[in-house]
């Protein structure tokens, strides 16, 4: 099997245990030579010294990093001086969002309100410098009015100047493939990367997927809820089934795959080794 992009996203940790911590997960994923290694970004600006931390350290180890910029909340020049920190520190990756928002921010008069903005003032203000990442919703955006109406501006996003897409992490293989057919049809054609999730928890899956809109299979859901307390069950199947979905995504023509690792190696290693990494 050939493979086209490897990538794994941590956020900022909020200790220096947490920081040593991630030192060693690098280390580990990195001997499947990813593309880059991501770090999320918190609206309203909340990481930026944490996230600018972990972009450093990632640089420091001799890996390529993308840092993420969620927009919302935020000025235009306030986005601008950050890309021009990135850039002058070498950097050429940017995973651009608009993030979600923080309680008490709002869209506010001036500022950036979505992505597709984010990645127009990107385009505006460093030309080609920097390659755009861009989010994809195969389930649709919880705050979508429509399938259509995501997808119309997903389109919108991919128009202002972005290079690649990662989707939100699904159990359902044919939901992204139904997607990237669909913007296909509409003339888009830069690689949308698959976002993978690891299964380490039941009731941590149920609650990040309840917010953030993806499904969990009925068959799935009540499996997992099954095994209780048993963890090694539960990561066990979680093992089984997440590797199955990136074994057949990869088969059926999927440009990469990007790896949601909250910041722990162990299962995330376990589905590389089983794909042949
Ligand atoms: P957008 O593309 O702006 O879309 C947001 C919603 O608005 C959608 O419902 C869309 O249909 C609608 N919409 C888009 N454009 C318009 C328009 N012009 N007019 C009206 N409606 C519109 N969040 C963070 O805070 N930090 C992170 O680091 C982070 N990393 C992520 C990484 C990945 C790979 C993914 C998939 C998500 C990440 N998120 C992160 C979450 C993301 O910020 C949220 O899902 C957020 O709600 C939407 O961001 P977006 O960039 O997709 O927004």
């Amino acid at each position: 099997m050939s493979f086209t992009s490897l990538s794994f996203e941590f956020f900022p940790p909020r200790t220096e245990e947490g920081r040593r911590k991630l030192a060693i997960t690098r280390k580990q994923l990195s001997q499947y030579q990813p593309e880059y290694f991501s770090c999320t970004y918190g609206a309203g600006g909340t990481t930026r010294a944490g996230t600018l931390q972990t972009i450093t350290d990632i640089l420091n180890d001799g890996v390529a990093a993308a840092p993420h910029l969620a927009c919302i909340g935020a000025s235009r020049e306030e986005m601008i001086s950050l890309l021009q920190t990135y850039k002058d520190m070498g950097i050429h990756h940017i995973v651009a969002l608009r993030g979600d928002i923080p309680s008490g921010v709002g869209f506010g008069h001036q500022g950036l309100r979505y992505a597709n903005e984010l990645v127009g003032l990107i385009r505006q203000e460093f030309g080609d410098w920097f390659h755009i990442e861009i989010a994809a919703y195969p389930e649709f955006h919880p705050q979508s009015r429509s399938a259509e109406d995501d997808i119309n501006h997903f389109v919108r996003k991919c128009q202002a100047g972005a290079d690649s897409a990662i989707t939100q992490y699904f159990f359902n293989a044919d939901s992204y493939f139904w997607f990237v057919d669909e913007v296909q049809s509409r003339g888009v054609n830069i690689p949308i990367i698959p976002g993978i999730m690891p299964i380490a928890s039941f009731s941590k899956l149920a609650r990040f997927s309840e917010t953030c809109g993806a499904e969990i299979p009925r068959w799935l859901r009540l499996k997992l809820q099954s095994y209780a307390d048993d963890t090694a069950s539960i990561k066990a199947l979680g093992l089984d089934v997440v590797t199955e979905i990136c074994d057949n995504l990869l088969q059926q023509g999927a440009p990469g795959l990007h790896f949601y690792t909250l910041n722990q190696a162990g299962l995330v290693s376990t589905i590389c080794q089983r794909l042949g990494y």
